[in-house]
């Protein structure tokens, strides 16, 4: 898929889209998209998917949410931490 397209298309999916942990937006507040010309503007990509459940192999649409990639990474470090703090209370 061509690259401008591909990134009109995130414009379109991402609006109104919050992130799962931080509940902010990911697009740009201050620019306003044309649609139609494949001219969406540049933004930065902050984005992944995590498993609300946890189980990665679980892929079904109910368990995956959009979040900003560095949200993801400081919820699955704090998970990681805690895992290890209790096993070596244990
Ligand atoms: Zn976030
Ligand atoms: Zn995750």
């Amino acid at each position: 898929m061509e690259l401008n397209k591909g990134r009109e298309l995130l414009w379109h999916f991402l609006e109104g889209e919050k992130c799962f942990f931080c509940n902010k937006g990911f697009l740009p507040t201050d620019i306003e998209p044309k649609f139609g010309n494949a001219r969406a503007p540049i933004f930065d990509m902050d984005i992944t998917i995590h498993h609300k459940n946890g189980n990665h192999d679980d892929n079904r649409k109910a368990n995956r949410r959009v979040a900003h990639q560095s949200c993801h990474k400081s919820y699955h470090a704090k998970l990681v931490f805690k895992k290890w703090r209790a096993e070596v209370a244990a």
